[in-house]
C-alpha cells in the first residue's frame, strides 16, 4: 500500500509519456506551462500553491508538480515509514 510513492517517482522520471492531459495548461496563477499532472485542486491549495480553481482537478506543470510534491512531503511523514 506504499507503492504509490514509488509510482510518483517513476512517473516523474519518464517525462515524455504521461501526457494524458494534452492541451491543458498549468492551473497555478501566472503560469502557462503545459500540464504535467492533474491533482485534486483542494490538495494543491493545501500545499500552498496558488491554484486558480478550488474544486475538481487542478493541472500542474512539471515545476509546480515538483513544488507540490515538496510541499506535501512534510505533511506526509507517514509515507516515510513505508520506505
Ligand atoms: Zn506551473
Amino acid at each position: 500500500m506504499k507503492l504509490f510513492k514509488r509510482k510518483e517517482d517513476a512517473e516523474s522520471v519518464k517525462e515524455s509519456s504521461s501526457s494524458e492531459e494534452t492541451g491543458e495548461t498549468c492551473d497555478v496563477a501566472g503560469c502557462s506551462e503545459p500540464a504535467h499532472r492533474a491533482i485534486s485542486a483542494k490538495n494543491v491549495a493545501k500545499a500552498g500553491l496558488n491554484v486558480k480553481k478550488e474544486r475538481g482537478k487542478a493541472h500542474l506543470c512539471k515545476e509546480h508538480y515538483k513544488e507540490y510534491k515538496k510541499a506535501t512531503k512534510k505533511d506526509r511523514e507517514l509515507e516515510r515509514l513505508g520506505r
